[in-house]
This record gives C-alpha cells, sequence and structure tokens, in this order.
C-alpha cells in the first residue's frame, strides 16, 4: 500500500515535469515561430514577392498567431500554478495548448501541405498523460485541423481546389492512422502498467511471505539464516556475535491439554513477545516448531544473556484465557568469537538448551567452550 503512494508520488512527479517542459517548450516557440514569421516577412518585401499588403502579413502572420501562441502559454503558466485545480486538469490544459499550438502552425503555413498534420506529433506527445476520454477530444481537434488547413489553403489557392480536396483525404487518412495507433499505444502501456503493478505487488507479497513468519510474524527460518550468517562468517575476538536458541517447555503438553488451535495462540503471543526484542542488536525468528532462535550482532555475553533472562520472565508473566498455568521456556546461549558458520554457532547454542532441558528447563545455559572440548 504504502509503495503504491510511492509509485502515484511519482507518476504526478514525472507529470509535473512533462507540464512544466510543455510550458517552456511553448514559450521557445512562440519566440521562434515570431522570429521566423518577421524574418520570412522581411524577405519577402525585400524581395518583393509578398503576396499580401505589409499590413495584410504583419496582422495574419506575426500578430495573430504570436498573440494566440503568447495565451496559450500564459494558460499553460496559470494552470501549471494555480492551486484550485487538481493534476489531471493541468494535463488536460497542457495537453490541448500544445496540439493547438501546433495546430495554428499548420493553419498559417498551410501552404505547405505536410504540415496539415503537424497536430498529430503534439497528440502523440500528450498520450503521456494517459487521459482516454480526453485523448478523443485532442483527436478530433486533430482532425479538424486538418479540416481546417485545407480550407485555409483553398482560399488561398482556389484554382488547386482538387489538388487541396485529395490533399485532405490523404492528410485525414493519414491521421486517423496515426490517432488508432495513438489509441492502441495507450491501451498497451496502461496494460504493461497494471501487469507491472500486480507483479511489484506479487513480488512485495512473496518478499514479505519469504521473510516473515505466517503465525508468529518474527522472521523465517530462511531469512534468518540467509541475514545471519554475514554476521557469523565476520566476527572474531574484537567484533563477536552471539545466538541464543529458545524452546517452549513442554509444548506437546499444552498441545495435547488445550488443542492445537490454543498451542497456536501461545505460540502467537510469544512472536509478539519476543518481536520487541527485535532491535539494533538483536535478530529475532522462529526456527521450527516451538524452536526460537535470536542473533545478537554484538556479542556481549553479559548483555545479551541479561536480554533473554528479560525475555524468558516476560514470557513467563503472559497469561492465557484457557489455562491457568503459565508456560516457560529453556535457552541455550553461544559467543562467537571467531569466524563461524551459521549451522555450527547454532548447533553450540542448540547443545546448551540441551543442558538446560536436562537440569530442569525453565531456565537458561551460555555455551561453555571449556567444557565442550
Ligand atoms: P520440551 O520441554 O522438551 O521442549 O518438550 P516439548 O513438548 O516442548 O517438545 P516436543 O519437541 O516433544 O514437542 C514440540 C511440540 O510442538 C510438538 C508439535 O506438535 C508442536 N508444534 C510444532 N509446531 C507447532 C505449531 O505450529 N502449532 C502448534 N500448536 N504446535 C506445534
Ligand atoms: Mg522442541
Ligand atoms: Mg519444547
Amino acid at each position: 500500500m504504502q509503495s503504491q503512494v510511492i509509485q502515484q508520488s511519482a507518476v504526478r512527479q514525472l507529470e509535473s515535469e512533462i507540464r512544466s517542459n510543455i510550458a517552456k517548450l511553448l514559450v521557445a516557440m512562440t519566440i521562434c515561430c515570431a522570429l521566423i514569421e518577421i524574418g520570412m516577412g522581411l524577405y519577402f518585401w525585400v524581395s518583393q514577392t509578398m503576396h499580401q499588403t505589409p499590413s495584410e502579413y504583419i496582422v495574419f502572420r506575426i500578430l495573430q498567431p504570436t498573440v494566440l501562441n503568447a495565451l496559450l502559454c500564459l494558460l499553460v503558466f496559470a494552470a501549471n500554478h494555480s492551486k484550485e485545480h487538481q493534476d489531471r486538469f493541468r494535463n488536460r490544459v497542457a495537453a490541448i495548448s500544445l496540439i493547438v499550438f501546433a495546430a495554428q502552425i499548420s493553419w498559417v503555413h498551410s501552404y505547405f501541405i505536410p504540415m496539415w498534420c503537424l497536430s498529430l506529433f503534439a497528440l502523440m506527445y500528450v498520450s503521456v498523460f494517459h487521459d482516454p476520454f480526453f485523448q478523443r477530444i485532442e483527436a478530433g481537434i486533430c482532425l479538424g485541423s486538418i479540416g481546417l488547413s485545407c480550407w485555409q489553403h483553398i482560399a488561398d489557392y482556389p484554382e488547386q481546389l482538387s489538388f487541396s480536396l485529395q490533399c485532405l483525404a490523404v492528410a485525414e487518412f493519414v491521421g486517423v492512422l496515426i490517432i488508432y495507433m495513438s489509441f492502441q499505444l495507450e491501451s498497451f502501456s496502461r496494460k504493461e502498467f497494471l501487469l507491472n503493478a500486480e507483479s511489484d505487488a506479487g513480488k512485495r507479497r512473496y518478499q514479505s511471505e519469504y521473510e516473515k513468519d505466517k503465525l508468529t510474524g518474527v522472521y523465517s527460518r530462511a531469512y534468518l539464516i540467509e541475514q545471519s550468517s554475514y554476521i557469523f562468517d565476520n566476527c572474531n575476538e574484537f567484533s563477536p556475535a552471539g545466538i541464543a536458541m529458545l524452546d517452549i517447555d513442554d509444548f506437546k503438553k499444552v498441545n495435547d491439554t488445550y488443542g492445537h488451535d490454543n498451542g497456536d495462540v501461545v505460540l502467537q503471543k510469544f512472536g509478539e513477545i519476543l518481536n520487541s526484542y527485535n532491535d539494533g542488536n538483536t535478530f529475532c525468528g522462529r526456527y521450527g516448531g516451538e524452536e526460537f532462535v535470536i542473533v545478537f550482532k554484538y556479542g556481549e555475553p553479559k548483555m545479551n544473556c541479561d536480554t533473554i533472562e528479560e525475555l524468558r520472565a516476560d514470557f513467563e508473566k503472559a497469561s492465557f484465557p484457557f489455562m491457568d498455568e503459565h508456560v516457560t521456556l529453556s535457552a541455550g546461549y553461544y559467543n562467537a568469537e571467531a569466524q563461524t558458520d551459521f549451522d555450527t554457532a547454532l548447533k553450540m547454542a542448540d547443545d546448551a538448551l540441551y543442558i538446560s532441558k536436562r537440569s530442569g528447563k525453565n531456565r537458561l545455559t551460555v555455551h561453555n567452550k571449556a567444557e565442550a572440548m
């Protein structure tokens, strides 16, 4: 859930960057278009090839498009900085402004027929906003803009009517094809997004099942071994590590007397207590059945044994609604002061646990190296 929220905010951040890029692009293009029109106007005027009067050229080719472009820029900036509107609205304003901008270039330069399809490039670009409903409106504007460009072309060159209409048919056909492809792209990228989201959720679920023991909520055996092996591989006399093996006393009796389900409740309670001891020094996991392991990253025997005794006392104090007696646990502790593999360290702690069990249970035994030798 949390990572879904993070993913959404990353998407919002990305969209905001795209909107801001569109705003900058519009400003740059407005300036470029105005300069190009002024330059071309000067060239036509000097070479005396201008088809309009200079005042008509200034109004229709320079002032009108520049004012429209400047308005589009203002619109995008205002929407981007408005606090009242939602992101979807801002996306739509940016998308429509870019398309109208491209469309107006194609109307103004309708004499250059390939320009008629310019707004379709803008349409492809703004499909990154993944707004299928609005994409249909944008597609309509693009097809309309091709029609308007043709109309402008016919107005400028009435003698080329038949040619203009042929170009219109081809351009509209190309437009429909491109729009169809952009819709397909949208649908595929949406499916891909959903597939990725599903597999991310699957991986997360798998990961959490792998890391945690389902019943007790402490780390699983596999994860415990994976994480702890490194600690024991790297310990030495200056940075020792500790390991404790814990086993609930007479647990079979609890199961036999109160039922397996109530036995599970005892295990859950123990998991809860054990988890409260998971901190910077300890790493607690279920090794199997009613056996648990605590790995101590710092091998301070006194401190670690105090922790185990505290934990034993906490568990012994726990009461259960289905029984009057208290449940106890036995423990064995081993302090590794040289590089040891995890299994060997665990075996040492288990040997110490065996001594606890043999000498009356409900106690902690520290592995004695001298005795072991
Ligand atoms: P000891 O004091 O010597 O440890 O005796 P014990 O009865 O605790 O030990 P034993 O190994 O004989 O029995 C462990 C029992 O734990 C047997 C098994 O049925 C039970 N057990 C193992 N896993 C689970 C579980 O997930 N839920 C429940 N309810 N019982 C379990
Ligand atoms: Mg056991
Ligand atoms: Mg037991």
